[in-house]
């Protein structure tokens, strides 16, 4: 890509739960960040709470935009959030329409996760099980706060129940009562592209058996996981990425809901192990050329 296909405003990385920008050497956003900056554009990979609700996550993600527009001198940016992620640059959009150029849900649960709420059900709070779970993520958080090194800040308070509130049915329900930009209005249908100034899409994938459980996804044990996941899906069984379903992750226009992408191959993860055939940051790349033509 040439310099020409470079978005106008900064790109923003908006990871979701457990995310991080760097573990050791690791980069979340595994040979994506490269690849868009080789197309010109500034990027920038952010950290926000691991685990909380998509609120504070947002409002620390607001006070990071003000960071980047100081240091880069720009008016906006395009934010792109993967799964928690998305719900967390939804809600920087809604309250800052005017920092915000666009926003970008990548396997986004914007109607929820149905993974959250077979956990909910399976492994309520007040429960043996279900302490054991919180405690479990608790000690991942930690340790992954003691291995991050693509952050330097304030240490991001942690809030489980909130966290796992933010991820179910119910509570994204709730969210999207209050923060509607974007969506569709009817269930597996588009949303409006622009709202109050800001421009939504999403793009996901779905597991599917000789293309996403192949390839160098054989060796991925995060791949195992999403197949697990994916037997806890109802209403979106045999059409899920294994925490997220295809409707479910529709906001503004969607690009595409159905790529050979599990849950994780849709960030590159891990190491670059994806299935048969799979190119995840193709789709950032084009995505950037998108932004551009779109003047954003
Ligand atoms: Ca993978």
């Amino acid at each position: 890509m040439s310099q020409g296909t470079a978005p106008r405003y900064p790109l923003v990385l908006v990871p979701g739960m457990l995310g991080f920008v760097r573990l050791l050497l690791y980069p979340y956003w595994y040979g994506i960040i490269a690849a868009l900056r080789r197309g010109g554009a500034t990027v920038f990979a952010v950290q926000v709470s691991p685990l909380n609700s998509s609120e504070v996550r947002g409002e620390q993600l607001l006070a990071r935009i003000d960071e980047i527009l100081r240091e880069t001198g720009a008016e906006k940016v395009n934010l792109i959030g993967h799964s928690q992620g998305s719900l967390t640059a939804r809600y920087a959009a809604a309250m800052r329409p005017d920092r915000v150029a666009s926003v970008t849900s990548v396997a986004g649960p914007n109607h929820g996760s149905e993974l959250a709420d077979y956990l909910e059900k399976h492994y309520p709070a007040d429960s043996a099980k279900g302490r054991l779970l919180s405690v479990l993520l608790r000690l991942i958080g930690a340790l992954m706060s003691l291995l991050e090194t693509g952050y330097r800040g304030p240490k991001l308070p942690v809030d489980i129940p909130a966290s796992h509130q933010s991820l179910t049915t119910a509570g994204v329900a709730l969210f999207n009562q209050r923060f509607p930009q974007g969506l569709p209005l009817t269930w597996g249908g588009q949303g409006p592209e622009l709202v109050n100034g800001v421009r939504y899409y999403s793009w996901s994938g779905t597991l599917q058996p000789g293309k996403t459980d192949r390839g160098r996804n054989l060796i991925d044990g995060t791949n195992r996981s999403c197949r697990l996941f994916a037997r806890t899906f109802v209403r979106e069984a045999g059409h899920c990425d294994g925490m997220v379903g295809r409707y479910s992750s529709h906001l503004g226009t969607v690009i595409g809901d159905e790529y050979p992408l599990d849950h994780f191959d849709i960030v590159n993860q891990s190491l670059g192990l994806v299935g048969k055939g799979a190119e995840p940051i193709r789709l950032f790349v084009e995505h950037a050329a998108r932004l551009q033509a779109a003047g954003v």
